[in-house]
C-alpha cells in the first residue's frame, strides 16, 4: 500500500492520512491485520483510499510526470544567470544558489525538489491573496471602484495611475497598497495582519507560515517609493474614505514580509487551481468566482513587465516576487512554486522563467494548447475519466456528423482516439461520410481515421463513401486512396507491413 501511495505521489505525511497512521500505531510491526481491522484503521479515509487505489487522481501516471519534472529541474539548475535583489540587505544576503521546485495537484499529489523546506520571503506574491480577501469582503464592484484591471505597461512600482486616477491593477505596488486599505479597515493593524495570516494558513493548510521581522523593518526603512505612490493616490482621492495612509502602508509591508517555503506555496497555488478548495483540508477558502477574477489578473499582470510575454509563451496565470519566488497555476490540475533568488532585468527569477518554458514545452499546459493539433511531442498528464472519455467519444462523433472540424481538433488534442467507436461501433468517419461533411471527412482521413473500420453491421466508412450522395467526398477519397497505397507500399517495402495507416490492406 505504501508503495502505491508513493507511486501516485501521495506523501506519507499527507494530512489526510494522519488519523490512519495514528490508528495504525496501536499495532506492532509484526501484527497481522485482518480486513475488518484494516477497515477500522482507514474508516475515515475510505473514499480517499479508493481514489488512490483506483488511480482516479488528476495525474494518473505520476511516476512518469515526476521523472520529467526532475529532468527539467536538473536542466534548469545549470543556469547561474541573473542578480539577487539588493534593495534591502535581507534579500541581498540570500544564497543565490538556492533552488526549489514544489508541485501539488488538486488531488494532493506532491513533488518537492531542492531547497523546498527553506524559508523564503513571499514579497509581491502576497498580492493575489490580498486581492482575493478584498474581493470577498467588498465584492467586485466596490474593489474595482478603487483599482483597475489593466496591465500597467510600466514597472511594478511606477509612479503612475490610470485615466480614472486609480492604480492600474491589484498586482503592482500601488494596487496592492489599495487592496490593503480595503481589508478589514476597522480593525487594528495587528488584527488585520492576523486575518491575512490565518488565510495563508488555510490556503496552504499549514501552520508554518510566519513573518520575517527584519525584512519588514528594512522594507519600512526603504519605502520612499511606496510612500510616494500612496500620497499620489491620496492626492487623486483614490482611497476609500477614512483610510489611514501610514497604517495601510505598515500593513502592506507586513504582508510582503510573510515567510514560508515552496512546499506551502505549491499548496496555495493548488488551492487556486482547485477553485479555492484546499486539496488537503477540503476547506473552501475562497469562492470560485473570486479565484476566477484573481487568476485572470495573474494571467495578464502577475509577472511584472514580462507579463504579456509570459502569458504569450507560457499561457498560465502566475505571480512573481522579488525574492525570486514564482507560483504558477494550471487550472483544474495543479499548482507549482519555483524559488531561485537570481533575477532577470524584469525582476523575475531567471530559473523560474526557464523552468516554466521547459514545462510548457513538455506538457500540454498552455491555456490554448488544446487548439493546436500538431503537438504530438507534448504530453497531457491529466486523467481522462472513463465516463468522461465515453462522453468525449460521443462528442467526437457528434462533431464529425456536424462537420465541426475545429471541435474535432480540440477533442483529438485532448487525447480522444480518432478511431473510437460509439455503441454501434460507428466511428467519427462513418458519421462524417454519411452526413456528407466533406471538410470533416478530409480532416479525419488526413489525421489517421480508418476507412476500413467495421461497424456492428460490418459496414466500413469506405462502404459509406461508395453510397454517398456527395460527389466531392467520392472523388476526394478516390483520388486520395492511391496516394496512401503508394506510400504504404513504400513503407511496407521497408517494414514488411501490409497495412497502411488507414487500414487499407494492400492487394
Ligand atoms: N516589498 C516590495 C515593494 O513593495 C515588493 C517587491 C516585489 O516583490 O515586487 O517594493
Amino acid at each position: 500500500m505504501i508503495s502505491c501511495f508513493k507511486k501516485r505521489g501521495i506523501s506519507m505525511k499527507d494530512p489526510r492520512l494522519a488519523k490512519a497512521w495514528k490508528n495504525l500505531s496501536q499495532y506492532s510491526k509484526s501484527d497481522k491485520i485482518s480486513l475488518s481491522q484494516f477497515q477500522d484503521i482507514f474508516s475515515h479515509e475510505f473514499s480517499f483510499l479508493e481514489h488512490i487505489a483506483g488511480n482516479h487522481l488528476v495525474v494518473p501516471d505520476f511516476v512518469d510526470f515526476r521523472e520529467k519534472i526532475e529532468s527539467i529541474y536538473s536542466k534548469v539548475e545549470q543556469c547561474h544567470d541573473g542578480e539577487v535583489a539588493s534593495y534591502i540587505p535581507q534579500l541581498a544576503r540570500v544564497d543565490p544558489e538556492k533552488f526549489a521546485v514544489s508541485i501539488c495537484t488538486i488531488d494532493g499529489q506532491v513533488i518537492n525538489l531542492g531547497d523546498f523546506d527553506e524559508l523564503l520571503c513571499v514579497q509581491s506574491s502576497c498580492k493575489p491573496i490580498n486581492y482575493c480577501l478584498a474581493l470577498e469582503e467588498h465584492g467586485l464592484e466596490k474593489v474595482h471602484s478603487h483599482i483597475g484591471h489593466e496591465p500597467s505597461g510600466q514597472s511594478f512600482n511606477e509612479l503612475s495611475l490610470n485615466s480614472k486616477g486609480l492604480p492600474h491593477n491589484p498586482l503592482i505596488n500601488s494596487g496592492a497598497i489599495m487592496a490593503c486599505s480595503l481589508i478589514k479597515p476597522n480593525l487594528s493593524i495587528a488584527d488585520r495582519f492576523d486575518h491575512v495570516l490565518t488565510t495563508w494558513k488555510k490556503v496552504t493548510n499549514s501552520t508554518s507560515v510566519g513573518f520575517n521581522n527584519s525584512v519588514y523593518l528594512s522594507e519600512r526603512e526603504t519605502a520612499d517609493r511606496n510612500y510616494a505612490l500612496a500620497y499620489f493616490m491620496r492626492e487623486n482621492n483614490a482611497f476609500p474614505e477614512g483610510t489611514n495612509l501610514e497604517k495601510t502602508l505598515e500593513f502592506y509591508f507586513q504582508c510582503c514580509s510573510i515567510e514560508t517555503n515552496t512546499k506551502n506555496l505549491a499548496v496555495l497555488a493548488a488551492t487556486l487551481a482547485n477553485g479555492g478548495l484546499n486539496p488537503f483540508s477540503n476547506e473552501k477558502v475562497f469562492e470560485s468566482s473570486t479565484i476566477k477574477n484573481c487568476l485572470s489578473l495573474m494571467n495578464s499582470c502577475g509577472m511584472y513587465d514580462y507579463s504579456g510575454e509570459f502569458s504569450f509563451h507560457i499561457g498560465l496565470p502566475a505571480k512573481s516576487g522579488v525574492s525570486g519566488v514564482v507560483y504558477v497555476v494550471v487550472p483544474n490540475t495543479l499548482g507549482i512554486c519555483i524559488w531561485s533568488p537570481r533575477l532577470d532585468k524584469h525582476g523575475n527569477s531567471v530559473r523560474a522563467i526557464q523552468f516554466c518554458k521547459e514545462l510548457t514545452k513538455t506538457f500540454l499546459f498552455h491555456n490554448y494548447d488544446s487548439l493546436v493539433t500538431e503537438q504530438q511531442d507534448k504530453i497531457n498528464p491529466r486523467l481522462v475519466e472513463e465516463h468522461e472519455a465515453a462522453g468525449k467519444v460521443q462528442q467526437l462523433c457528434y462533431a464529425a456528423a456536424r462537420g465541426d472540424t475545429q471541435y474535432i481538433q480540440s477533442l483529438l488534442i485532448r487525447g480522444v482516439d480518432i478511431n473510437s467507436k460509439d455503441y454501434d461501433k460507428r466511428t467519427p468517419l462513418h458519421l462524417a461520410v454519411c452526413e456528407g461533411q466533406f471538410e470533416a471527412v478530409k480532416y479525419l482521413i488526413l489525421h489517421g481515421a480508418d476507412l476500413l473500420a467495421k461497424d456492428r453491421w460490418g459496414r466500413c466508412p469506405l462502404d459509406e463513401v461508395k453510397d454517398s450522395q456527395s460527389q466531392a467526398i467520392k472523388s476526394w477519397v478516390k483520388a486520395w486512396s492511391p496516394k496512401v497505397k503508394a506510400t504504404s507500399k513504400e513503407r511496407s517495402k521497408k517494414t514488411g507491413s501490409k497495412k497502411s495507416r488507414t487500414g487499407i490492406v494492400e492487394a
